[in-house]
C-alpha cells in the first residue's frame, strides 16, 4: 500500500496536471496513473473546453496513455490519482480499465460518482471494486477548484462594468 508520504507525492504530480489545464483557462483537474512498481505511466488534464469534447476528462486522457504505455486494456495493479471526486463516465472507465486503487482529492456534490450523487464503485453487481480513498490533499484540491471559479466570476464582473462604463461614455 502506499504510504502518506508517496500519496502526498503521486497527489502533487495529479495538482501539476491541473494546473496545465488552468494555464490554459480549463476548470483545473488533473490526474496521473501509477504502475505497479509506482512508475507513472498516464497522465492527463481537463481539455473540455480546448477540444470541445465532453469526453476529455483528466481520467480518461490518463487512463488512455496508461493502456497505451502497457499496451493492455486491463491496468492491472495499477492505481489513479484524481485532483477531485470522479464523474460517472470517469468511473465507469476506472471499472472498465479495471485499476485497483483510487485516490481523489476534493468531492464533487454535483456530479461525484464515488459517493456524492452516487457510488459507482460500490455497486456489488458489478465485476470490479477499486479500493478507494477520498480527500487526499484535499484542502489544496478543493481550494484550487474554488480560487479558479472565484476568478472567472471576478473577470466577468470586470468585463461587465468595461461594457457599462463604455456604453456611459
Ligand atoms: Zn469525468
Amino acid at each position: 500500500m502506499f504510504t502518506q508520504e508517496e500519496k502526498d507525492k503521486y497527489m502533487n504530480l495529479a495538482i501539476e496536471q491541473a494546473r496545465i489545464a488552468e494555464k490554459q483557462d480549463e476548470v483545473p483537474i488533473g490526474a496521473i496513473v501509477i504502475d505497479p512498481e509506482g512508475n507513472v505511466v498516464g497522465r492527463g488534464y481537463n481539455r473540455r473546453e480546448l477540444d470541445q469534447d465532453a469526453t476529455q476528462h483528466a481520467e480518461i486522457i490518463a487512463i488512455r496513455e496508461a493502456c497505451d504505455q502497457i499496451g493492455y486494456w486491463r491496468l492491472v495493479d495499477c492505481s489513479i490519482f484524481i485532483t477531485l471526486e470522479p464523474c460517472p463516465m470517469c468511473a465507469g472507465a476506472i471499472i472498465n480499465s479495471r485499476i485497483k486503487n483510487v485516490f481523489f482529492g476534493a468531492y464533487d456534490p454535483k456530479a461525484g460518482a464515488s459517493g456524492s450523487v452516487i457510488d459507482l464503485f460500490a455497486v456489488e453487481k458489478f465485476n470490479h471494486h477499486p479500493e478507494v480513498e477520498g480527500g487526499v490533499k484535499e484542502n489544496e484540491t478543493s481550494q484550487m477548484l474554488t480560487q479558479f471559479f472565484r476568478a472567472i466570476r471576478a473577470k466577468k464582473k470586470a468585463e461587465k462594468l468595461a461594457m457599462k462604463n463604455k456604453s456611459e461614455e
